[in-house]
């Protein structure tokens, strides 16, 4: 079985997020695609500012109904720096027979290098790329370990961002129609992103 990781904050979840998960199972002939909020990103320079609780429920409520994508809890359980390569040691060890494909947008693309273990990971798993709005994806400036398993996909660009959508609620804007209307309805109800 071919599994999609979607790993990310989704803080909150919004359609860039869906439809990356969506057009790299179809390009990819995936059969799942899960769903990894994590708990401490190691790369992002702060925090998340909605609890784990509150973005894994978001996650849910966002790929409700759709039979091959799921939701998995456990860097949210785990303690300290979530590293991907941990997570898919773990998912290896509890899920045997599954091989897991990294989907991951253009902006982390670059960033592979940086990636703790990227080298051990690349040996594990391999990774699929989306095409994002705002940035160029050139698998050219990669080292050949990583470029070798990297595979390009070509998405509708979406321009959102869980950053423009946080700092929009916050200024009081409307985040309607950016993110499926039980993640809006879930932000608005608890406050989640309102300015403090
Ligand atoms: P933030 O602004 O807080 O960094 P984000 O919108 O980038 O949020 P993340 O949770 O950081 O969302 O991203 C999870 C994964 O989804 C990453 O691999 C990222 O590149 C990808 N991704 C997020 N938004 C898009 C988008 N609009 N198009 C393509 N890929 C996306
Ligand atoms: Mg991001």
């Amino acid at each position: 079985m071919k599994v999609g990781f979607m790993g990310g904050t989704f803080d909150p979840v919004h359609y860039g997020h869906l439809l990356a998960a969506e057009t790299a199972r179809e390009a990819c002939g995936l059969d799942e695609v899960w769903f990894v909020p994590s708990g401490h990103p190691p790369l992002k320079d702060h925090g998340p500012v909605a609890d784990g609780e509150a973005r894994l429920e978001m996650v849910y409520r966002a790929i409700d109904f759709q039979p091959y994508f799921r939701a998995m809890d456990l860097e949210l359980e785990r303690e300290g720096t979530s590293y991907t390569i941990d997570t898919i040691r773990a998912l290896t060890e509890l899920y045997p027979g599954r091989t897991f494909s990294i989907i991951i947008g253009a902006d982390r693309v670059n960033d592979l290098p940086q990636w703790h273990d990227i080298d051990a990971l690349a040996r594990m798993a391999s990774f699929i790329g989306v095409t994002r709005a705002g940035e160029t994806l050139d698998p050219d400036r990669l080292p050949a370990s990583i470029a070798d398993k990297l595979t390009v996909v070509e998405m509708p660009r979406i321009d959102i961002s869980s950053t423009a959508i946080r700092e929009r609620a916050a200024a009081g804007r409307s985040i309607r129609f950016l993110l499926p209307e039980k993640v809006h309805s879930f932000i608005r109800r608890n406050g989640l992103y309102d300015a403090r």
